[in-house]
């Protein structure tokens, strides 16, 4: 049989998985100093959300002690994880799916409900890895317009539809940092059909102020279609090792256990996330110190008259006018920020918390990129 040239392989692949825009994350340090030619230890990575504090001492002992073990297939079950997981939640272990990183329970939800022909829900700005996943499905994302440049929920509600699977839901969101309070966020979820999974993304929830803090996993015996995801990425200062949860009706996490990889969260990650988990004192220094790093960055954009957006997360989003040229100029300086062009956002970029010496070098290099770039958009 004659075979056409464009009758490739890669030709092949459905359309809605070649016309899938790669994910873009933030410039690791090693490529900044190859391409700039500058020595990697001077260099500040203020790109992924990361913990700047470094994994805790105790999660690193733990790691240690775990490395006589490589051999072995991790635990395919987390039982120790889901145990300890499931007494501080307060729900039962079956009712958690661990995944690699959460970004992997996002994955998986698409997975186990996501057809072509069906739609999944997001807002405007939300995280982009939402239409990512829905997309790799061959489902239809409808995206709805946010308000204030956080999710509109009203709008959102009136956009579900016979067809609408799934809807998504990141709050704190990134990159916006915007946040919903609980009582408006479960009056939405009351209102959702409940032949609709609603994934709630709290991946910066540890960074909210106590009294802001929600016990969404609460709510799923009222509301059987909710999931809720967390990660050990941010907070718990594991992004490296990749793990998160999501947690939801013990049905719908079978149906998620049928769908992952056997063996998707590797052995270290669960002895790291457990230490961690203990850890509690850790994540609350954490939370202060972006609470106060938060401030220094506000305070810092609002002497350079740029506008920004207040957040709930480690990471503040702030409007940079040539946000390319400002982004490029912060490089040459060693400080790695991340461009949202992507997200729809050409004129922002975004921060994240640093520790304050990383801060207050961010804002000194930031005030000279500005300057130098040409007529940046100034707020006020
Ligand atoms: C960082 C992030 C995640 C997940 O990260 P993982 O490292 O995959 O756990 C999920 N949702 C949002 C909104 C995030 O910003």
């Amino acid at each position: 049989m004659k075979r056409s040239p464009l009758h490739t392989a890669a030709a092949n692949a459905p359309d809605y998985v070649r016309a899938i825009a790669p994910y873009v994350g933030g410039k690791p340090i090693d490529e900044v100093a190859r391409e700039l030619d500058l020595d990697p230890a001077t260099i500040i990575k203020l790109a992924s959300n990361e913990n700047p504090r470094g994994a805790s001492p105790k999660v690193q002992a733990a790691i240690a002690a775990a490395l006589g073990d490589l051999t072995r297939y991790p635990d395919g079950n987390g039982y120790a994880l889901k145990a300890a997981l499931a007494s501080r939640l307060r729900v039962a272990p079956e009712q958690i799916v661990l995944g690699n990183g959460s970004n992997d329970v996002l994955e998986l939800v698409t997975q186990a409900f996501l057809r072509p022909g069906d739609d999944a829900l997001y807002s405007q700005y939300a995280f982009i890895v939402y239409p990512l996943a829905t997309q790799a499905r061959g489902a239809r994302g409808i995206e709805v317009a946010a308000k204030d440049h956080g999710h509109d929920l009203d709008a959102m509600l009136a956009a579900i539809t016979g067809n609408t699977r799934v809807v998504f839901i990141a709050n704190p969101n990134n990159p916006t940092g915007t946040w919903l309070a609980g009582d408006v966020v479960e009056r939405f979820i009351s209102a959702v059909p409940r032949d609709v999974i609603v994934v709630l993304d709290e991946a910066y929830d540890e960074f909210l102020d106590p009294s802001e803090r929600t016990p969404s996993t609460a709510w799923i015996s009222r509301y059987p279609n909710l999931v809720v995801s967390h990660t050990f990425s941010k907070a718990h200062g594991l992004a490296a090792l990749r793990v998160g949860y999501g947690v939801m009706d013990a049905a719908i996490a079978d149906l998620l256990n049928r769908v992952r990889q056997p063996f998707n969260v590797n052995s270290l990650a669960q002895t790291a996330a457990l230490a961690a988990l203990e850890d509690t004192q850790y994540v609350e220094d954490s939370r202060v110190l972006n609470r106060e790093g938060r401030r220094q960055l506000e305070a810092g954009l609002q002497a350079l008259r740029l506008r920004y957006l207040p957040s709930r997360g480690n990471f503040v989003l702030f409007e940079a006018g040539d946000a390319m040229a400002v982004y490029q100029a912060l490089l040459r300086q060693g400080v790695i920020v991340r461009p949202v062009a992507n997200y729809g956002l050409p004129a922002w970029l975004r921060v994240t918390v640093g520790t304050a010496q990383e801060n207050e070098r961010f804002l000194a290099s930031l005030a000279r990129s500005v300057a130098a770039s040409s007529d940046p958009l100034r707020a006020h």
